[in-house]
């Protein structure tokens, strides 16, 4: 069903340079702020290595205590202004940084609230999303931290040709030295370091496993069941569990850790051992100065510090680069349905459309069987149609793909005789308003969510003409706030929670409100009592006027107002005609029907 076309992978530069193009774009503060610390990285530590070295010179030069005060002087300031300029720019560094990659969690919403529908449902995709929210998810995160390691890298990389310059006068195996040892550490650690990389996915199951049993249990829509059903002991034991493997994980990484500490330690005394050794040997001998003596003493530790901190800097900016693949990657997915590359399909005021499933068959990924197998059905301009059939028959798939949800796997959707396929997926979307069985209320206040907009662009006097139309009116005026109060609890602590069948009506009132050509009611009275239910009944051809609709249920009463039924069975339609044809026909449709009204009629004189 989806397209898998195999993805570009990023490099480091090119990963650099898309960071460098966010942040032209949304904030140039941020590349002036990384310029500028580089130059105070790099102004600092050649103050700091030519401070003493300058003075001692001068000493041995015998100059007046004057120049030698002025010489200090100069010194001294030139430190303090590099320090404070990079105090500053540290303090401001956060705010644009911050911007740049706020603009990508935005996008990163953004592309899953627009992706195509079946990318919602898969696991893979999921994980992508989740990895790619998880690269800007905080200040330490690739989406920002890269900053710090460019800023790092390059300070780095400029101070170590300055001394690398210095150290080639000592001669060239006392850089030499330097490189080989600094890299032998660097490297040998990082490869025992490497242990927990290694196991990142196990790593991963852990924290996701313990995370899901933490949130899940704290989730406000299972605290009934964990408490009627007893569960909290046995939730309790897993996550003990799972917190238990995670500690015994993090003392072998931390092992890990220490070895290469050590290791690092005993390489850095071999390395400045020996070169110190040569320096001394080599003053000594009288071949260097007091001032050239402390300048190259001094640079053969800053030398390794730079070394070490060049591969440290390339391996952090590999990891982040991996991670900002992976976001691009996501933010680049490609689609399986067409949107803005598609055919644009404007919504015709007032025209009736025919809809047409030709010889549609769906499997659902990793199935073993079809949802729905060759079923051709053609629903006529204004048509009331009611589906009807046991739990599992394909209803709520055959809705799917009416409204291109999903894509068949084989045969075609059409809009007047069009494959819907060719069509930008969005405008498709627009001649539908639906009420799907999962209710989908947001925390917002009951107009937004019948007008699915932000406060200022709902059209009130429509608001509440819906809410009439859907039952809900009565409801809503009695609240305090009327239409803007808050909706669910979770964000405002004024919110108030609706039962089922409010939220069903809700739900409906919303369907109206978009005012689409064709209206889709997955079940919309599951949640509403008898006497709602037989009122929205009443009320059907009102509330859809003349849209062409379509109407799930497995209420076979409830079907009387439409047009056709349809009796879905096994992925496929087993009977069609209107109530009293399929009645007539003595067929499935008529044997359910009988046993669904003997078992009310049997409720009814139970009631009784
Ligand atoms: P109905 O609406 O008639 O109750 P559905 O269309 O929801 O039936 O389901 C038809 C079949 O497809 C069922 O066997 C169901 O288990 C399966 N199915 C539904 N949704 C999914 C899904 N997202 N992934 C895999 N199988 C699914």
């Amino acid at each position: 069903m989806m397209k898998r076309s195999k993805q570009k992978t990023y490099n480091i530069l090119q990963n650099c340079a898309f960071m460098i193009s966010r942040a032209w774009r949304d904030c140039r503060s941020v590349l002036a702020i990384v310029l500028g610390l580089i130059f105070c990285g790099v102004g600092t530590s050649l103050l700091e290595l030519f401070v003493v070295p300058a003075v001692l010179e001068a000493v041995e030069r015998g100059v007046s205590p004057m120049e030698l005060a002025a010489l200090i002087g100069w010194f001294t300031l030139g430190m303090v202004a590099v320090r404070a300029l990079r105090s500053y720019l540290d303090e401001n560094a956060i705010f644009g940084r911050i911007r740049v990659r706020s603009g990508l969690a935005l996008d990163i919403h953004l592309a899953f609230c627009r992706t195509s529908y079946p990318h919602t449902e898969d696991p893979d995709y999921l994980k992508r999303t989740e990895k790619a929210q998880k690269c800007v998810d905080g200040n330490s995160e690739a989406g920002e931290a890269v900053w710090e390691t460019m800023t790092e890298l390059l300070t780095n990389l400029i101070s170590f040709m300055i001394y690398l310059l210095l150290l080639a006068q000592v001669g060239p195996w006392v850089a030499a030295l330097c490189i080989i040892l600094s890299a032998a550490s660097y490297f040998a650690g990082e490869h025992i370091r490497a242990w927990r990389y290694r196991h990142r996915e196990e790593e991963a199951e852990l924290v996701h496993k313990a995370d899901y049993l933490c949130y899940r249990t704290q989730d406000m829509k299972l605290a009934k069941d964990i408490r009627i059903f007893g569960i909290g002991p046995w939730l309790t034991e897993l996550y003990g569990k799972y917190v238990r493997l995670m500690q015994d994980f993090y003392v072998k990484a931390y092992r890990h850790d220490l070895w290469a500490d050590l290791l690092d330690a005993a390489l850095t005394l071999l390395r400045s051992g020996a070169a110190y050794g040569l320096l001394i040997a080599m003053a000594l001998r009288g071949e260097l100065t007091a001032a050239r003596f402390v300048l190259y003493f001094t640079a053969v530790s800053g030398f390794a510090q730079w070394v070490t901190g060049i591969f440290a800097g390339l391996s952090k900016l590999h990891q982040q680069s991996l991670d900002l693949s992976i976001l691009r990657e996501f933010m680049e997915a490609p689609e399986p349905f067409r949107f803005e590359d598609g055919k644009p399909l404007a919504v015709k005021p007032d025209y009736l459309y025919t809809l047409e499933l030709r010889d549609v068959s769906f499997r659902y990924p990793g199935a073993d069987h079809d949802a729905l197998s060759h079923v051709s059905l053609t629903i006529r301009p204004g048509e009331k149609l009611a589906v009807v059939g046991k739990n599992g028959a394909g209803k709520t798939t055959l809705i799917k793909l009416l409204c291109g949800l999903y894509d068949p796997t084989e045969g075609q959707v059409l809009l007047d005789g069009e494959d819907i396929r060719q069509f930008d997926r969005r405008d498709y979307y627009k001649h539908f308003a639906a009420v799907f069985q999962q209710f989908s209320i947001l925390a917002g206040t009951l107009a937004e969510n019948v007008a699915q907009t932000n406060q200022e662009n709902v059209d009130l006097s429509r608001v509440w003409d819906c809410l009439e139309r859907a039952g809900m009116a009565d409801k809503v005026r009695d609240l305090p706030q009327k239409e803007n109060t808050h909706l669910g609890r979770e964000v405002y602590l004024d919110g108030i929670d609706l039962s089922g069948g409010q939220i069903q009506r809700l739900m409906l009132a919303r369907a109206l409100y978009k005012d689409a050509p064709v209206v889709v009611l997955d079940e919309p009275t599951a949640a509403l009592d008898p006497i709602a239910e037989s009122d929205l009944y009443q009320k059907y051809s009102s509330l859809t006027g003349n849209r062409t609709s379509v109407y799930i249920s497995h209420r076979l009463a409830s079907t009387r107002f439409c047009d056709r039924v349809l009796l879905v069975e096994n992925g496929g339609i087993a009977e069609e005609g209107t109530h009293e044809e399929l009645l007539q026909a003595g067929g499935r449709y008529a044997y359910l029907f009988d046993i669904q009204s003997k078992y009310y009629k049997e409720g009814a004189m139970e009631d009784e």
